[in-house]
């Protein structure tokens, strides 16, 4: 069924087409001419499948219809003309008319014809209007996607003109111009040039078919910023029809990146330039990612060779397991530095420190190892404790030297100045007797210069231990006082003592090490002072909120210069060092004050005048007094009698055994004897003393192993006894586990102390008294011992009388025999009765016969001296009487 409309004036063409269409064949509803205003009604016309329109209808005509018709696109419009032009035609087909017919000459067979075309054109038409349609909204959601976008986009066609542009773009483009070029509109021109200036060329290229991406920096003014844009031509089948544009604002990501870029190029150059070896290690499988130079030096390959090496290669094989434990511990920061070893290619081993870093290297976890080679550091260390132990040896060596060379010095010394005083008393012309004056004072000034060397030598080596103790510190200074009382008197000085009533009359400090720093500070001032007086002042001072004791020796001597105070503690320094010097002295004298000083945590300070005197003052801190030391030694044997102690003497020499047990008596002591260490060991069990007092030499089992023995199961306290005072022997003792030591032969006083000490009853030491009965024994150190025990003293002659001729027989015999060690045993068993009874002479050599020093000659001698010693004291034991 076919709709027709026919805009026609004439009631005759109406019927005319009308007839043609029926015999046409078409069954047709057909409306013919309508007025204008049906004409403008869309929905009526809208039915409408075919419009037939004559050329002139009422006053207007068919062009005018078509330029009118809004529908024309939709509906195909046949114009009916009276006269057809082929001007008419033209202007007709222009204006949108789907076909021009003379209407004279239509007939059934054109009207078919132009039936057939109408439906097929108005089907195509639909077509065309659909595919719009969707193109439309491909169109519109296009544009939403290009003006949503973040990116700047538009294309352009052939000749630079834009084709489309989206709002980004627009924005970004006037931002940095006035204008946008619109779509129709040329685009290079438009923009600013730091745009075109890149883009055209962008363009260009593309033209011919490039795909172009491409990251620059534009700069317009002060105001910088990145823009990636990517470029592609449009292809209309095989030619380029347009260039699409897609720009991108790339600023924060290109300063990100210039920020690593830049890292990364600082890294490198670090990395390669540093003179410190630094390699980069994969964590995944240790492999070594990068090396500079420097640590392909260090381990001795080129750096090519040991990028790809597995970093195990580089450490010495047994090493291995041992540094990845401690680069664990390293890492969790239990360890710092790390020291580890390299392994060269020439599998030398260099000892390294190492710092790790854990970093990400271009994408791959890394350790950054810095290895500083510290072979050099550890040879300088290795040096050092050469050079130390070294030192400390020599120290060692030092101080044992010079603890015999004081024997060795000073018992020739004493036998020298001892035999020129007897010498003094025989009968002697008067040039003998003033040689023998030269002789013995010099032998004194020379025995005060060794020992002066000795203690300096001593304080140096630390090896000078101060033993304090509670005395009258009146009676001390008074003796000093004494002492010089003659010099002064012979050069007519006053010597003057000013003890304050403030000033302590008791005080706890070593008494021997103060009477020499006052003996050597009083007698300087004797020495330098010619007129006047010498004034010692004992006073308190309270420094810094303590009391202190303060000494002031005053002089009005010749004073020392300003220059020279500073330097007066120095060794060895003398204000007047010339070889014409007027005052004797070796310049030690002051510096052993202020170093003795120094050890009691006191100080020494000067001034002086030169012409009027000087002014030495001493401040000392008086070390703290036990409260137990005021017990009077009375007291102190009481309290040992009474404790009830049982003391096991553990000693082999019975001239020992025999002082030891007669001590122990007397302070009321249960003893008990052992002859060796193996017996001692079995009292200890059985006897279970307080106390044991040990030999260190004895025979079948020594001191030091029954100490060791006894150790094992019980903490008595032990006091070793022996001949040998040198610290290192008693340092020995401490070390095998013993508490205290006795120098043999022991006193009284000695054997109270160390008792008291374990006991927590402490004296001083006693006083040996005097007896002048005793002086034709000539034997003080018996004589101090027996405290007037007259059978005491004949027991020990009998014993040593007994021992002696013994030990003399088995000597000669061994003197015979060439039995060296036999005479070692024999000098070390009688050294404690030689120095017991005074017989320095016997007991020098036997000393050296015990440190194998002896000549032959020597060994003669000790036997021969000893031979008329043995008589000597049996003599004198004959005229004893008990
Ligand atoms: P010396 O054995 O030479 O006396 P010291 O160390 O005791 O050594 O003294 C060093 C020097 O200090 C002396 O040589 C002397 O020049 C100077 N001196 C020390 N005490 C006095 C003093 N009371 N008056 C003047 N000078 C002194």
């Amino acid at each position: 069924m076919f709709t027709f409309l026919y805009i026609t004036s004439s009631k005759d063409s109406f019927i005319q087409l009308d007839t043609l269409l029926k015999q046409a064949g078409f069954e047709c509803n057909f409306n013919h001419f309508k007025n204008d205003k049906e004409l403008s009604n869309k929905d009526v016309i809208k039915e409408v499948d075919l419009i037939f329109c004559d050329q002139h209808f009422n006053d207007q005509n068919a062009l005018d219809f078509l330029n009118r018709n809004e529908l024309g696109d939709e509906i195909p419009v046949v114009v009916l003309a009276e006269d057809t032009t082929v001007s008419l035609a033209r202007k007709t087909f222009k204006a949108g008319a789907f076909d021009y017919l003379n209407i004279h000459e239509l007939s059934v067979p054109l009207i078919k014809e132009v039936l057939k075309s109408a439906r097929h054109a108005k089907t195509e038409m639909q077509l065309r209007k659909n595919l719009e349609k969707r193109l439309d909204s491909i169109y519109a959601n296009t544009r939403a996607i290009l003006d949503n976008t973040t990116d700047g986009i538009w294309s352009l066609d052939k000749d630079g003109k834009v084709l489309i542009i989206n709002s980004v773009a627009k924005d970004n483009i006037k931002e940095h111009g006035d204008t946008c070029p619109n779509v129709g509109e040329s685009f290079f021109d438009a923009i600013n040039p730091i745009f075109s200036n890149v883009w055209e060329p962008l363009f260009h290229k593309s033209l011919v078919g490039e795909h172009l991406v491409s990251v620059d920096k534009y700069t317009d003014g002060d105001y910088s910023f990145f823009l990636e844009v990517a470029c592609s031509p449009i292809y209309s089948g095989k030619d380029v029809f347009g260039i699409t544009f897609i720009a991108r604002n790339v600023t924060e990501r290109e300063l990100a990146e210039s920020k690593i870029r830049e890292s990364e190029k600082n890294f490198r150059s670090v990395f390669t330039g540093s003179d410190v070896p630094i390699m980069l290690e994969a964590q995944s499988d240790n492999s070594i990612v990068d090396l500079n130079k420097a640590c392909a030096q260090l381990h001795g390959y080129e750096r090519i060779e040991m990028i790809g090496m597995n970093i195990f290669d580089t450490i010495p094989p047994d090493y291995i397991e041992q540094s990845q434990k401690n680069l664990q511990l390293y890492l969790k920061g239990e360890i710092d530095p790390l020291d580890s070893f390299v392994y060269t290619k020439n599998k030398e081993i260099i000892p390294v420190e190492i710092s790790v870093a854990q970093i990400v290297y271009n994408d791959t976890p890394c350790n950054l190892i810095f290895l500083y080679d510290i072979s050099q550091r550890k040879e300088t260390e290795k040096k050092l404790k050469e050079a130390r132990e070294l030192a400390e040896k020599s120290a060692e060596f030092k101080s044992l030297f010079l603890a015999n060379m004081s024997h060795e010095i000073r018992t020739p010394m004493n036998a020298m100045i001892g035999f020129t005083d007897l010498l003094k008393k025989t009968n002697l012309s008067e040039e003998q007797d003033e040689y023998i004056d030269i002789i013995s004072n010099s032998g004194q000034d020379l025995l005060v210069i060794i020992n002066d060397i000795l203690d300096l030598s001593k304080i140096e080596a630390g090896k000078l231990k101060l033993r304090p103790r509670k005395f009258s510190l009146a009676e001390a200074v008074g003796r000093v006082i004494q002492l010089h009382k003659n010099n002064a008197k012979q050069k007519s000085i006053e010597l003057l003592l000013q003890f304050d009533s403030e000033a302590p009359t008791e005080v706890c400090l070593d008494d021997t090490r103060l009477s020499q720093i006052l003996n050597n500070l009083v007698s300087n001032a004797i020495k330098f002072t010619q007129e006047g007086q010498v004034i010692v002042k004992i006073n308190t001072k309270e420094t810094d909120g303590n009391e202190l004791l303060q000494i002031i020796i005053e002089d009005s001597g010749i004073g020392i210069p300003q220059e020279e105070l500073e330097s007066i503690f120095e060794n060895f320094n003398q204000v007047d060092s010339s070889l014409q010097r007027k005052y004797a002295g070796t310049g030690l004298g002051l510096s052993i004050v202020s170093q003795l000083i120094e050890l009691m945590d006191g100080r020494i300070s000067v001034s002086s005048e030169v012409g009027k005197g000087s002014r030495f003052e001493i401040l000392l801190p008086e070390a703290e007094v036990i409260e137990a030391e005021h017990v009077s030694e009375v007291n102190r044997r009481k309290e040992i009698a009474s404790a009830e102690l049982k003391v096991l003497i553990c000693e082999d020499n019975p001239v020992n055994v025999k002082l030891a047990t007669k001590i122990l008596l007397d302070l009321g002591v249960h003893y008990r004897v052992a002859n060796n260490g193996k017996t001692g060991l079995e009292a200890v069990k059985s006897f279970d003393p307080d106390i044991v007092l040990m030999d260190l030499q004895m025979p079948v089992m020594d001191g030091y192993e029954t100490t060791l023995e006894i150790r094992k199961f019980s903490e008595i306290p032990i006091i070793a006894m022996s001949a040998h005072v040198l610290e290192e022997e008693q340092k020995k003792c401490e070390e095998h586990g013993m508490n205290g030591f006795i120098p043999k032969p022991f006193k009284e006083g000695e054997i109270i102390d160390q008792i008291s000490k374990y006991f927590k009853i402490s004296g001083q030491k006693s006083k040996p008294e005097k007896d002048a009965g005793w002086t034709e024994l000539n034997l003080p150190g018996l004589a101090n011992l027996a405290k007037g025990d007259r059978v005491f003293a004949l027991s020990i002659l009998d014993l040593f009388i007994e021992t002696a001729k013994k030990e003399a027989k088995l000597f000669k015999t061994a003197l015979n025999a060439k039995n060296l060690d036999e005479q070692v045993r024999i000098a070390h068993k009688l050294l404690p009765t030689f120095l017991l009874l005074d017989m320095a002479q016997l007991h020098i050599i036997a000393q050296k016969i015990e440190e194998d020093k002896a000549t032959n000659e020597d060994r003669l001698f000790f036997l021969k001296r000893l031979t008329q010693q043995i008589e000597e004291i049996q003599k004198k034991r004959s005229s004893f009487k008990p």
